[in-house]
């Protein structure tokens, strides 16, 4: 199969607009005779939704929670990126397309990342016309932070709410059309298959979580817009609910699925605490603006951090990198947290922690303005610690935050499956090998307020579609396949909870498939998972029935779809033997342990082809060429 990313040529300023001007539209009133389903409720399919029904399509829009505002981007904290250059501090859209590039270790396509960087201008101005509440400073103007691998202030935020205020605006938007009649929405309803027919992406298959129906829903193009897989770790920031099976089942129906082991770790999130915690918590990286990172000089120092002195304590970012400080980009602040607890510098009782301290801040700037900026979350980290932040520093380790890779789609949004589009971070698009702080809000709404209400038209302006109904042969036997699954899980009746299995997995992943990893180790993963996948089927135990609301039964199909993606995760991290961004291979390093890329043999994306499980999937690339950022070390020092 070629993959053909449709990005445009030419002068990159104007390579949206000529493409956009390139594409079919399709009038107004044709509009209305066409259906599209959106999968997912968050920023990218709220706005998504929204914006569809407004344009006068009928969208049917679907999500597992009880209400569409509750999509795990409601958790988002610390802001979204815009090249606005309010402050004047020398941004622009081509410094932020320069940062994404560089951010994601010249591994993202440079016509998508230009584009979203456009973009991220229209972005605010829509969400203020919606009445988003960001921060302004005194003279009225919104008012800007800093966040990683940048030196402008170019983040927008809402305190440390900024995912729940823009969700609350998407929301707003698709209620609207809700209540006109053009969204029909099905909360509490969680696709399980995806409908094929002639090649094309017609529809899919739900189970309502309520009453245990398999129902078909069929339609001209189908966008998911179904978020991360994080969650393969166990724990991770993602909400609870997070997970693959969307995307992973149409990976199985013929999507590729592109650079599955480009994981984000997130150096600031509350430690682990026990064995039994089923939930990791992010403390946002807007922190990183105040509060300065340190551990003590000499290993195995138990002091209480006020105790001591300032010059036997090692503020290692600000010394390794002057010129970023503790605002370097995420991987290289996780490394380096690993790498001092490593040496015995971590903190805490089990030494897996460094500090995160505003004491000179709040000398500086005065405990209320600490307070106005960040009080939601030192409250946050006050109730799951019971300690203090404004008294003793915070105490942090990185954890699994975000996944860059997933559907493999063109510069059009569109997966390998015609009629398939996939949206926000259930795509492999725009972040490359790491995404910087506070670009997956703004990739989101990029996609689903202006990218895909565009792209989407050309797709339904081509194609004479055959009318479907659900008696169709595809149709019954992805609604079959789903029973089946259902079924089986069921009549498995073994001894083991589905949560001891997932957190098995968890560790298996995060111990040989997360902040580093080495060949030796992604190979003994590989011959443990398909014996652990093995003995799930054989021994899970599963409560309850198919016919009512049975989280047991739901955790089951995702938790199955887990142990497949993360043979892929692992078979992708063995075959890029390279470092890259937040995919570390231990035996690819710099000297001084920075990640080293081989650009000569791996600056392509690796797009997966599903071939039955347990048997090898088959490798397509995509080669990346940069005709404006020139591939170089990443240097933050
Ligand atoms: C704690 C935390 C803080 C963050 N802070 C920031 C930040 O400050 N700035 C930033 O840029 N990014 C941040 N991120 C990342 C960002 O929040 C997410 O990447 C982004 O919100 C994902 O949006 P999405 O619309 O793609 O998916 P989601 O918000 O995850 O939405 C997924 C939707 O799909 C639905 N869905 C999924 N599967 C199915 C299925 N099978 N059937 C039916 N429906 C389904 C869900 O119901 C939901 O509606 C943060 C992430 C975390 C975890």
């Amino acid at each position: 199969m070629e993959l053909d990313s449709k990005a445009p040529g030419g002068p990159i300023e104007t390579r949206w607009d000529r493409h956009r001007f390139n594409l079919k539209l399709v009038n107004p009133a044709n509009k209305r005779k066409h259906t599209i389903i959106v999968v997912g409720t968050g920023l990218a399919g709220g706005s998504a939704a929204a914006t569809l029904a407004e344009l006068g399509y009928n969208v049917l829009s679907f999500c597992f929670q009880d209400s569409p505002r509750r999509a795990h981007s409601i958790a988002a904290q610390g802001g979204i990126n815009a090249a606005k250059n309010y402050h004047n501090d020398g941004d622009s859209v081509y410094r932020l397309f320069y940062d994404t590039v560089k951010g994601g270790d010249f591994r993202a396509r440079e016509s998508n990342v230009y584009r979203l960087a456009q973009i991220s201008l229209n972005i605010i101005d829509q969400c203020v016309a919606q009445g988003v509440p960001f921060a302004r400073e005194y003279s009225g103007y919104l008012d800007n932070r800093s966040f990683g691998g940048a030196q402008v202030s170019r983040t927008f935020y809402a305190r440390g709410q900024t995912g729940q205020q823009l969700l609350l605006g998407a929301y707003q938007a698709l209620e609207r059309q809700i209540g006109a009649g053009q969204v029909k929405m099905f909360p509490r309803t969680e696709m399980l298959d995806l409908i094929v027919i002639d090649g094309r992406a017609r529809g899919i298959v739900t189970r309502d979580l309520i009453t245990g129906k398999v129902a078909s829903y069929l339609a001209d193009a189908v966008v998911l817009g179904t978020g991360g897989y994080g969650n393969v770790y166990y724990l991770s920031t993602n909400a609870k609910g997070s997970n693959a099976t969307a995307i992973w089942r149409a990976h199985k129906r013929g999507a590729l699925f592109a650079n599955p082991c480009y994981t984000q770790i997130h150096p600031t999130c509350i430690p682990v605490s026990g064995d039994y915690q089923s939930k990791l918590t992010l403390m946002s990286e807007s922190l990183r603006n105040d509060g300065r990172v340190w551990v003590p000089l000499k290993a195995g120092d138990k002091r209480a951090p006020n105790q001591i002195p300032e010059n036997e304590r090692d503020y290692y970012l600000e010394r390794r990198y002057p010129s970023f400080g503790n605002l370097v980009p995420r991987d290289v602040a996780s490394r380096n947290a690993k790498f001092v607890c490593d040496e015995g510098r971590g903190v805490g009782e089990t030494g897996l922690a460094v500090y995160l301290d505003f004491r000179d801040a709040i000398a500086r700037l005065g405990r209320r303005v600490i307070q106005e900026r960040y009080g939601n979350l030192f409250d946050m980290y006050e109730r799951i610690t019971g300690e203090d932040p404004y008294q003793v520093p915070m105490r942090i380790y990185p954890a699994i935050h975000y996944t860059m890779g997933g559907l493999w789609v063109d510069y059009n949004l569109m997966s390998t499956i015609p009629g398939l589009y996939v949206i926000g971070e259930a795509n492999f698009s725009d972040h490359g090998a790491n995404r910087l702080g506070a670009s997956a809000l703004m990739q989101g709404l990029a996609d689903g307020y202006f990218v895909l209400p565009n792209t989407i038209n050309d797709y339904l302006a081509s194609q004479k579609l055959e009318k479907v109904d659900t008696g169709h042969a595809a149709v019954r036997e992805a609604e079959s396949n789903v029973t089946c699954v259902t079924r089986r899980l069921l009549e498995i009746k073994g001894t083991r909870s589905v949560d001891s299995f997932h957190r098995e997995l968890g560790k298996l992943m995060w111990d040989y498939c997360g902040m580093s990893r080495t060949a030796e180790g992604l190979k003994y993963a590989l011959g443990r998972i398909p014996e652990l996948r093995e003995q799930f089927w054989r021994e899970v135990r599963v409560l309850g029935s198919g016919e009512e609301l049975n989280q047991s039964l739901e955790k089951a199909g995702r938790v199955a779809d887990f142990f497949e993606l993360s043979e892929l995760m692992c078979l992708d991290a063995l075959e890029r033997n390279e470092s890259c961004g937040g995919h570390f291979r231990e035996e690819y390093q710099t000297p001084d342990g920075e990640a080293l890329r081989n650009d000569n043999d791996y600056a392509y994306v690796a797009a997966w082809g599903f071939r039955g499980v347990g048997n090898r999937p088959e490798l397509y690339k995509e080669p990346l060429n940069f005709e404006y950022v020139h591939p170089a070390q990443r240097s933050y020092k």
